[in-house]
């Protein structure tokens, strides 16, 4: 872009509602435990966070990693192949790899990076990568970056995916999805997906930031909902800044397989090491979502209430078991408006516009957490019943 079209493009963003804007929020705790946002001097009930064990407020972490950074410091001071990998990570890793029932674990400073690095260091150029078409963007970028033949396959489809898998003129390295659609909040059809990628000699690669400590009878998150082991999914990524409350991501898999990360994902090697004062507070929310596994089941509890009392107003839901709720609304503009009336009602609820979504399925997104309460809930229900009905009203002819 040369420097002239920078305004304008500015301009076309705002002119159709796709222009990004920040809110400065801070959070805080009641002394019931339940949490909050203040945003611009509001008081609101935050339905929009990944929060979803309601950990990233708990004196436990924030006391853990307040007592590492008085022992350790606040940096770690270089990456991880240099001097920078402390005993803190090589701990969560170890507490990681037994969480996920693998060999090892490998410590990423983000989600985001975590993707980028096994994507690019499994495939390669002249091979092929497969992608669920909503699969989260970092897998996208992963898959651009490793300079394999990107292609996706229809959301959720594993007959398609199976098609294109035996239909490629190149060999396929990666078969790659989010567990739980971000966006959506609808899971994988990993069963089919798994025999899909044995067949093709593929690397299956799960991303489920946003089951895991959350999903499965132990938060082990959708492979253990869904009943797979890690011989049947070879590569789990997961995330640290979500229901684990903190920062940071992971992956685990095999020795042999961290052991080439190690040596190939540029995501991983390139970069300072992650805060051990933040490794510190992620293995105290991994030993608190294990321990209180009430967190879990309460997310899930209050999921089911918000969809029944959805039902009951008239509130038209996606198809989703997780706490990720989507409410539909259609257009960019009709999704700012409904998160603008929700705010004005008390709750903080962000329309999610394009290109995060496709044009056209623009939508809320609410997310329930455990430190949501029940009235909570069925008070954000009531103000979207009236939200729809208004933007029903709006819709043209
Ligand atoms: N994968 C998915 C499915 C996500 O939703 C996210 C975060 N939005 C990420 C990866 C990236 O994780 P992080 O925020 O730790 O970079």
């Amino acid at each position: 872009m040369q420097r002239q079209s920078l305004e304008p493009a500015l301009e076309s963003l705002e002119r159709s509602n796709l222009r990004r804007h920040r809110h400065t929020v801070e959070r805080f705790t009641e002394r019931t435990g339940h949490t909050g946002v203040l945003v611009e001097g509001r008081r609101l009930v935050d339905f929009s966070s990944n929060d979803y064990l309601g950990l990233a407020c708990h004196p436990a972490l924030a006391a853990a990693m307040a007592g590492c950074a008085s022992r350790r410091g606040a940096g770690s001071g270089a990456s991880h192949l240099i001097s920078g990998h402390g005993v803190e990570h090589a701990a969560l890793e170890e507490e990681l790899a037994a969480f996920t029932n693998r060999e090892r674990a490998l410590v990423f400073s983000t989600g985001y990076m975590a993707n980028l690095g096994v994507m690019s260091a499994l495939a390669d150029r002249g091979e092929a990568v497969l992608l669920d078409r909503l699969s989260h963007a970092s897998l996208i970028d992963g898959g651009l970056l490793s300079g394999a033949r990107l292609r996706r396959y229809p959301h959720c489809d594993a007959a398609a995916a199976r098609r294109m898998l035996a239909e490629s003129p190149q060999p396929a390295a990666v078969l790659a999805t989010d567990g739980v659609f971000s966006m959506d909040g609808d899971i994988a059809p990993l069963a089919d997906l798994t025999q899909a990628a044995r067949t093709h000699h593929a690397w299956l690669v799960v991303d489920d930031a946003h089951g895991i400590g959350v999903m499965g009878p132990t938060g082990r998150g959708v492979l253990e909902s869904s009943g797979l082991t890690a011989d049947d999914v070879p590569v789990l990524m997961g995330t640290l800044g979500k229901a684990f409350g903190s920062f940071g991501a992971f992956v685990a898999g095999s020795a042999a397989l961290i052991e080439y990360l190690v040596q190939k994902a540029r995501s991983y090697i390139y970069t300072t090491a992650l805060p051990q004062p933040v490794a510190a507070a992620a293995r105290e929310a991994l030993r608190t979502a294990q321990r209180d596994s009430w967190r879990r089941e309460r997310a899930l509890e209050l999921t089911r209430r918000f969809r029944t009392a959805a039902a009951e107003a008239g509130v038209a839901l996606g198809e989703s078991a997780t706490p990720i709720q989507p409410v539909p609304i259609g257009s960019a503009g009709a999704a700012l408006l409904a998160q603008e009336t929700l705010r004005e009602a008390g709750f903080w609820v962000v329309a999610i516009r394009a290109p995060t979504v496709p044009v056209g399925q623009e939508r809320l997104r609410v997310t329930l957490t455990a430190a949501h309460r029940e009235d909570q809930v069925d008070a954000l229900v009531e103000a979207l019943s009236r939200v729809c009905v208004e933007s029903l009203e709006r819709r043209p002819e």
